[in-house]
């Protein structure tokens, strides 16, 4: 067997150059396949044919960020600007829970209308209503005070994409004013807290090299992520990079089983991006080595106007129907969705101790 891939199997560090290789063999015929497969057998080994479930509550689509591919940047003023209140998240929580939801996401732009006195009351209530539930936010940089403090009013996870892990390319998709530096400081904080972290990217922004995809695979190799977010790049009309070329599902897939090897136990959605670009496109990822979806819960208004990218797959489980129909498009290709929170494997051992 080659030598990275040999080192991949063995859980023995790559380098750069392993990671580069590898990425370039992604065109060779049967490759794919080969690391599919054994994506599969760690896949199975770790969660069994095991499919968690969260449910995605966008709260708010106003941003102060300007980021030149996602949709609801500050300057898109195309859009229609909505925030929910604590009622109506407390009720799409509840009806999640009825459904068999047990990971409820807060995501939303960086909307300052979320201080940590609101959040913190939002998350003290859904704890109290629902103490057998985690809950994940996705609420971009915030301070380390501000983190620490979602977190001791009951914040689980925390979902923080790097973006990019090579900081010239992370200049080339952000504005001046945003740093990487502080990305990945966040990132870090985030740990020390005590959350389970997710980072991520996307597959195939403006500008992104295999180059860059090796340095993002190393910082995922360094870091030890308890959750990782990848999906295609796809344009939004109204952005800088509306006109740029998307990424592709065979490139995403690809990535998704050389990260499932890379981390085994990793938590790996499939994320709605890969939905939207292709009908079928989460199940191909659950095939991949994905084991983790995100149906949307929000209200039709929000789900509407959260429109980060063109397209997005927005059918919404809104009722126990849908969840019904997503549930047997799983057991068709062999997999489960149960009913668990679907914590990194390890971690809630370690918070017992
Ligand atoms: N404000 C939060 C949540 C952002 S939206 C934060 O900063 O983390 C979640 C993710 O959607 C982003 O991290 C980005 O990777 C992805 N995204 C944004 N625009 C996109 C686009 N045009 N195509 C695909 N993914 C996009």
């Amino acid at each position: 067997m080659p030598k990275p891939l040999e080192k991949l199997k063995n859980g023995i560090a790559l380098t750069k150059e392993d990671f580069l290789w590898i990425l370039e063999k992604q065109e060779e015929k049967g490759f794919r396949e080969t690391l599919q497969e054994y994506a599969l057998q760690l896949r199975k080994k770790n969660f069994g044919n095991t499919i968690y479930i969260r449910g995605l509550i966008e709260i708010s689509n106003y941003c102060k960020n300007n980021c030149y591919y996602c949709g609801i940047r500050r300057e898109n003023s195309s859009i229609h600007r909505y925030r929910l209140e604590e009622d109506t998240i407390l009720s799409c929580v509840a009806e999640g829970y009825a459904l068999g939801f047990r990971t409820f996401v807060l995501q939303g732009g960086e909307d300052p209308y979320y201080t940590d006195e609101r959040l913190c009351s939002i998350l003290k209530k859904i704890k109290q209503n629902h103490p057998d539930c985690a809950i994940t936010l996705s609420l971009g940089e915030r301070s380390k005070d501000s983190y620490l403090a979602l977190f001791q009013a009951g914040a689980d996870r925390y979902l923080l994409r790097h973006e990019t892990a090579t900081e010239s390319h992370y200049g080339m998709l952000h504005p001046e004013q945003m740093s990487w530096q502080n990305r990945i400081r966040c990132l870090q904080q985030l740990k020390e807290i005590g959350y389970q972290v997710g980072c991520g990217f996307m597959v195939g922004s403006p500008f992104q090299t295999k180059e860059h995809l090796a340095n993002d695979l190393l910082f995922l190799q360094q870091f030890r992520p308890h959750m990782v977010g990848i999906g295609p790049f796809i344009p939004q009309g109204q952005t800088p990079f509306g006109q740029y070329a998307g990424g592709t599902v065979e490139q995403t897939l690809f990535l998704l089983s050389l990260i499932r090897i890379l981390l085994p136990q990793v938590l790996l959605p499939a994320t709605t991006a890969l939905g939207s670009l292709e009908v079928g496109g989460r199940e191909k990822g659950i095939l991949a080595g994905a084991n983790v979806v995100m149906p949307n819960l929000s209200p039709k208004e929000a789900r509407e106007n959260y429109t980060l990218y063109d397209n997005k797959l927005s059918t919404g489980l809104e009722n126990a129907h849908s969840l019904q129909a997503l549930q047997e498009s799983m057991k068709a290709i062999g997999y489960e969705i149960v009913i668990d929170r679907g914590d990194a494997p390890g971690v809630l051992e370690q918070q017992k101790r």
